[in-house]
């Protein structure tokens, strides 16, 4: 009820009808393109006005035109296509902007080459400071690593090429990290060091450690360089995260994202939120889940509530857990063993209770509950936990609890994210970079029934959001756009496209059923007028280009809050004179 009336209110404050009869002036109007709005009303329109940081009108060009005098800036489309701004559903943005700051291993066709990265690095960072790295995926390689214990490699030649730095290199899926022999001493790790639960140190046959640590264990190493970044000047800790959030702001607008749901940050990173979002720094909206301790939350939660913080760019509402890991590492949690490790059903990286526990303090302070879960046990258990939590403390109207990824379901479970209005927050990129080795790891049948099952979940009633889980992929809403309606993993070869979404699923599941999953369907997702101007302008009109030219679209506008902080290189015009 609360919605439908703020909704109201938020209209007719805005309809320009009831100003006086007159119509107001608009600040910005963008005519003469494509236009979806996602709004069921009036599904396509020609042209928008912009006043202020909010949608004045949406209609046709002669429409909009009557808005605009001599101070109004006008903007021709030329035909081109005009949505609401992208919100990214799930992803990391601290994460994303240190990404850019680190070396990036993503692009490396074999172990060697990873390992010629860093020692190139090492040349010119001083001795004792870390390297580090992120995005190495064994799956990419082209061969083996020699020698190697399961298909990963071990640190000696790394180790050998680095005596003077600790390095840290983390696992494309962020569920695994690889250390050197510098950064494993540093820590205290030898062949003595039991894993923590919910973790595992790869060995080899003499029990010493390889580096990879996987899971929780990944915290051994994680904490070392914790506590030594702890030790710099509070300044220069400041500055770097400040540049990380300028750095992320900058890839999404780009890339014509105007709204980001972050999902895991600390009350310290909140903090640093907040001061950015004081300086006007934020370049994107943030809707943040706050990732600690279940004592911390408790005792923090109800001072770090923030709604539409700094002009409507910081909101925290959320918190986040996660119960199991990724598929690619066997981390994944799952009801049956996994076909290609019989011995294992994947990891269960938090208890029960605890997430239970989380979910409570949750509602005594008004939070969204938001938990990772890949594997099919994950979702089950983290399924159950809500159930119990709903029939515990009713509400009249749905929470809104999502799970993050929900990518591996039993059939039977999919009814229930309809049923219990829980949102399935998924990430359609995720679908074609793990088709390789979904099967491999499931089997044929657990693949077919309940793999990113999109149309299935759809189906149930449920609300599916869309997203890239950057760092983890590129920030690109475009690529996770066409895995989205394509399921397409290579030529002609598609991952079980009865699951693929409509291109309106896929257009909702990133823009208005996002906003559903952060309470702010009255603000954003739909091109309304009385809504926030957070726009994008795009070459290619995604309801109806061909497959092959989603790829190739390109980010012409980015506008947020009625201000174009994005804006394509104008091209080169073509030199006629022959010169
Ligand atoms: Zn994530």
């Amino acid at each position: 009820m609360k919605y439908v009336t703020a909704a109201f209110l938020l209209f007719a404050a805005w309809s320009p009808v009831t100003l006086l009869g007159q119509s107001p002036t608009a600040d910005l109007i963008l005519v003469g393109g494509q236009v979806t709005t996602m709004d069921p009303a009036r599904p396509r329109a020609e042209a928008i006005a912009v006043k202020g940081d909010r949608i004045l009108a949406v209609g046709s060009n002669e429409e909009i035109l009557k808005y605009a005098d001599a101070e109004t800036r006008n903007i021709d489309l030329q035909g081109q296509f005009l949505m609401p701004g992208f919100i990214e559903g799930h992803a990391h943005f601290l994460g994303l902007g240190q990404s850019m700051m680190m070396l990036n291993l993503a692009g490396a066709g074999t172990w060697d080459e990873i390992v010629d990265q860093v020692a190139e690095a090492a040349k010119v960072t001083p001795p004792g400071e870390w390297i580090i790295g992120r995005g190495w995926h064994q799956s990419k390689w082209k061969e083996l690593p020699a020698p190697n214990v399961g298909g990963y490699p071990t640190d000696a030649r790394l180790s050998e090429l680095t005596p003077n730095h600790p390095v840290l290199l983390t696992h494309a899926s962020g569920h695994m990290s690889f250390a050197n022999s510098y950064a494993m001493r540093l820590a205290g790790v030898d062949q003595e060091t039991v894993a923590p639960s919910g973790g595992e140190i790869l060995r080899d046959e003499s029990n010493q450690p390889i580096g990879v640590f996987r899971e929780t264990a990944q915290g051994l190493i994680a904490r070392v360089r914790a506590r030594e970044e702890a030790k710099r000047e509070p300044a220069e800790r400041l500055q770097k995260s400040m540049r990380a959030i300028q750095l992320a702001s900058e890839e999404c607008l780009r890339k014509g994202v105007t709204s980001f749901q972050d999902a895991g940050s600390s009350f310290a990173v909140v903090d640093l939120l907040r001061r950015a979002a004081n300086q006007r720094k934020l370049g994107v909206r943030l809707y943040v889940m706050i990732r600690d301790s279940n004592d911390a939350l408790q005792a923090n939660l109800s001072r770090t509530k923030m709604i539409g913080y700094g002009d409507d760019f910081l909101t925290v509402r959320a918190v986040k857990r996660s119960i199991d890991g990724a598929l690619g590492p066997h981390g994944a949690w799952l009801l049956a063993p996994y076909d290609d490790l019989p011995g294992s059903t994947g990891l269960n990286t938090a208890t029960i209770e605890s997430v239970t526990r989380t979910a409570e303090i949750a509602i005594q302070n008004g939070f969204q509950v938001c938990v990772h879960a890949i594997g099919d046990r994950a979702n089950r258990e983290v399924l159950d936990i809500y159930e119990q939590m709903f029939r515990q403390y009713p509400s009249n109207i749905p929470r809104r609890w999502r799970i993050e990824h929900a990518q591996h379901l039993h059939p039977d479970d999919i009814l229930r994210f309809g049923q219990l209005d829980v949102i399935a927050s998924m990430q359609g990129v995720h679908c074609t970079s793990d088709a390789v080795f979904v099967p491999k790891r499931l089997g044929m049948r657990r693949s077919a029934e309940g793999a990113y099952a999109w149309q299935s979940l759809l189906k149930s009633g449920a609300i599916v959001t869309n997203g890239t889980d950057a760092p983890v992929e590129d920030v690109d809403p475009l690529a996770s756009f066409y895995a989205s309606v394509t399921r397409q993993i290579g030529e002609g070869v598609t991952f079980f496209p009865e699951q693929k979404m409509t291109r309106m699923q896929a257009l909702r599941s990133y823009t208005l059923d996002c906003a559903y999953a952060a309470y702010e369907e009255t603000e954003k997702g739909s091109l309304v007028p009385g809504k926030l101007a957070d726009l994008v302008v795009l070459s290619n009109d995604l309801t109806s280009c061909p497959d092959d030219a989603i790829l190739k679209t390109e980010v012409v506008y980015t506008i947020v809050g009625g201000k174009i902080v994005y804006q394509q290189e104008p091209r080169q015009p073509l030199n006629r004179s022959g010169n």
